[in-house]
């Protein structure tokens, strides 16, 4: 797959405010916040969407469930977070390399929309 947006910020190409980094993944903030905290959870791997993940992916989709609870814990938002994953361009995914949404610090709704 040719390089998105989101590899040149995992190569640091393009500057973003990083919040927490590993071996494995990036998490930054989302440029166009739709809550007080909304921050982008990406595998370092080059992943289109969820729908092409393989089961040989299945403990780095693991962590990335895990960083977000951490993260959501240091931000003292454990309680009340969302995660979105768009999948797809008919699902609005507008970035494709995989990435889940950590959105919290307003009122939610359900169904979201
Ligand atoms: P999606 O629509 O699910 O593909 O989400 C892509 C997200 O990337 C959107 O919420 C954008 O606001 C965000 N985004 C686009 N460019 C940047 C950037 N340079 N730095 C941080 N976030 C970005």
């Amino acid at each position: 797959m040719t390089d998105t947006l989101f590899k040149k910020i995992i190569d640091r190409e393009i500057p973003a405010d990083i919040v927490y980094e590993d071996d494995d993944c990036l998490v930054f903030k989302d440029i166009n916040p739709v809550a007080p905290i909304h921050l982008l959870i990406i595998p370092k791997k080059q992943i289109e969407k969820v729908a092409d993940a393989k089961l040989t992916d299945k403990d780095l989709l693991g962590h990335l469930m895990l960083v977000a609870g951490n993260v959501a814990r240091d931000l003292g938002v454990e309680e009340a977070f969302r995660l979105v994953v768009n999948n797809g361009s008919g699902a609005q995914q507008t970035v494709f390399h995989l990435h889940i949404h950590l959105i919290a610090g307003r009122e939610f709704n359900w169904p979201p929309g």
